[in-house]
């Protein structure tokens, strides 16, 4: 579903991708972490067309993501992302944060993207929160609105860059419970994350990276209980 191959960015002379190739499949799961500053956000914004980039490639289900071409934006409907700072809409209702895309992007109904928006509220635990304001919601709350809006928009991946770094610590629980069920249900997803519980129960392969550059990768089991590389055993021991 996501083919990076070979992908190199840089802020003026500071080289902050340096050949990353990775792939998603269709329906798994590729938790990607590393030290802050090591392009991780970067590398997720390149994949759904944020940001630009000087050499390789990015494809999501096939599309070149390349934003000077038209097919951007057929690249961001295919895939979505959730930030970690949650990004609503401080004058919109739970229920309107989540329709917006649907009605304004993708040209739905109102009443139909409304039936829908409950379901996926409800789906993220949320009924009944729909005319909430986000300043009447918790920060949990907030992301899980937060993914009920990338989800609105029918995507074949999700991205996700520290969805829960933000939040007070008895507020994670319940949004990587989403982000599991949401993993179980079939969903392709690239996951930012300090998570090291979440990445080793959730993914399917997990990356280490460090200085713009895949320094590790694996199976959750070799990479978060084994590693091999002195960096990633340095980071774990770091974060754990
Ligand atoms: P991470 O998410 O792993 O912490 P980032 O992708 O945010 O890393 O940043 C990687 C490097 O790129 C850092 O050195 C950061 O300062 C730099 N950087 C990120 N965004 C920009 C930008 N818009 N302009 C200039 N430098 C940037
Ligand atoms: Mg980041």
């Amino acid at each position: 579903m996501i083919e990076i191959d070979g992908l190199q960015k840089s802020f003026g002379s500071n080289r902050v991708l340096d050949g990353i190739s990775l792939r998603v499949p269709e329906g798994k799961v590729v938790c990607v972490i590393g030290p802050s500053g090591s392009g991780k956000s970067t590398l997720l914004r390149c994949v759904n067309g944020l940001e630009s980039y000087e050499g390789g490639d990015v494809r999501v289900d096939g599309l070149r993501v390349d934003r000077t071409q038209k097919e951007i934006r057929a690249v961001r409907q295919r895939v979505c992302m959730v930030f970690q700072r949650f990004n609503l809409f401080g004058h919109r209702t739970a229920l309107e944060n989540v329709t917006e895309g649907p009605i304004y992007a993708l040209g739905v109904a109102r009443e139909a993207a409304e039936r829908e928006g409950m379901a996926l509220l409800a789906q993220v635990g949320l009924a009944g929160k729909e005319k909430s304001y986000p300043a009447q919601l918790s920060g949990g709350q907030q992301q899980r609105v937060a993914i009920a809006r990338a989800l609105a928009m029918k995507p074949r991946a999700v991205l996700f860059d520290e969805p829960t770094s933000a939040l007070d610590p008895e507020l994670v629980g319940e949004v990587l419970r989403v982000m599991r069920d949401l993993a179980r249900g079939g969903m392709t997803m690239m996951v930012v994350t300090h998570e090291i519980g979440f990445a080793r129960e959730v993914a399917d392969h997990v990356v280490f990276m460090d200085r713009g550059k895949v320094v590790e990768e694996g199976p959750p089991a070799e990479v978060l209980v084994a590693p091999r590389a002195p960096r990633t055993q340095d980071f774990l021991r770091r974060v754990l």
